[in-house]
């Protein structure tokens, strides 16, 4: 037997979630594909109608991604530069049908390792905001994702809203995805990258994060420090080498074996920061 709840505020939902528990459901594009065969059961707690969850709102010192916030709604808002990865990972995600129903925080929940909407927000330093009953607490996305689907949201909590500092507003943003084929596939590997760029034309500050090719993806942080001084110009991506990836551990699975992720992945890196600067990608 199953209960079907759609609360309309997020306080109800949270007590709801802290009374008699449940599982949250919002766009559904990762709830209903992992029941397969099976039949819903227990509680299920549909937050899409929550309004205070809606939508991006830009005040001076941050971004704040709503949790019930789709793909669809990413691209349609004017965001500055360095959301530019963002956007591109939101328009490989399925199709314009999944884009419309599917949300942010559903894909960061869902903790996937093919989650394309994790790398452009790790390189934003992002962090999520959790809220439950009792309170609410701030996480880096980095900390929040823990592994292959597992995050450290409680049970009683629901992800409320994606939250951006403006550190780096008009950095240049890349997002490179592989699969399969060009549309609605799922990633063999990922890369965004953040590059900003002072007066002199040289690397200011550099961010790139690899996803598909570890349990959770990753920063590349040896490489981060190596281009901070460069010059920002064609030819940036030839820094990137085979020992910066050493942070991540490159899986086999169905999709690729981990020497064809890691080769993959260096291109993209090295791909993703000459597109940065203006480059002709290798
Ligand atoms: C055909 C198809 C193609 C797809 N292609 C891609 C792709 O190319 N790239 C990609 O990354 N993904 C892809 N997906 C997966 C999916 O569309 C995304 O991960 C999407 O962002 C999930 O959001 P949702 O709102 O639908 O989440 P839901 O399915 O509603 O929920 C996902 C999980 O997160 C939890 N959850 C959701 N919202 C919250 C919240 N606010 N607080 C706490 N917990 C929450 C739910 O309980 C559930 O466990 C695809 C899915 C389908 C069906």
């Amino acid at each position: 037997m199953s209960v079907y709840l759609r609360p309309q505020t997020l306080a109800d939902a949270a007590q709801i979630l802290a009374g008699q528990g449940g599982t949250i459901l919002s766009g559904g594009t990762d709830f209903f594909p992992a029941l397969g065969d099976r039949p819903v059961t227990g509680t299920v707690v549909d937050i899409s109608g929550i309004r205070e969850m809606k939508g991006i709102r830009v005040t001076p010192s941050e971004i704040r991604i709503g949790g019930t916030t789709t793909w669809s709604e990413v691209v349609a808002t004017p965001l500055p530069r360095c959301f530019d990865a963002l956007k591109s990972a939101a328009r490989e995600i399925g199709g314009i049908q999944i884009q419309n129903r599917g949300t942010v925080a559903g894909n960061l929940c869902n903790a996937s390792p093919a989650a394309d909407g994790v790398p452009p927000l790790l390189a934003l330093d992002a962090e999520v905001e959790l809220v439950s009953a009792t309170g609410a607490r701030r996480i880096p996305i980095a900390k929040f994702i823990v592994g292959n689907r597992k995050t450290q949201r409680r049970a009683d909590e629901i992800l409320a809203a994606v939250i951006v500092p403006r550190t780096l507003d008009d950095a240049a943003s890349v997002f490179l995805k592989l699969g399969a084929r060009r549309y609605l596939v799922i990633s063999i590997a990922m890369v965004a990258a953040v590059v900003a760029v002072d007066e002199k034309g040289r690397v200011r500050e550099a961010r790139i994060a690899v996803g598909s090719c570890s349990a959770s993806a990753q920063r590349l942080s040896g490489l981060e420090q190596a281009l901070v001084g460069a010059p920002a110009r064609a030819g940036l991506g030839r820094m990137a080498v085979a020992n910066h990836l050493s942070e991540i551990s490159p899986i086999t699975d169905v999709r690729a074996t981990a020497g064809y992720r890691s080769d993959a992945a260096l291109t993209l890196v090295s791909r993703a920061l000459d597109a940065c600067v203006g480059g002709q990608p290798r």
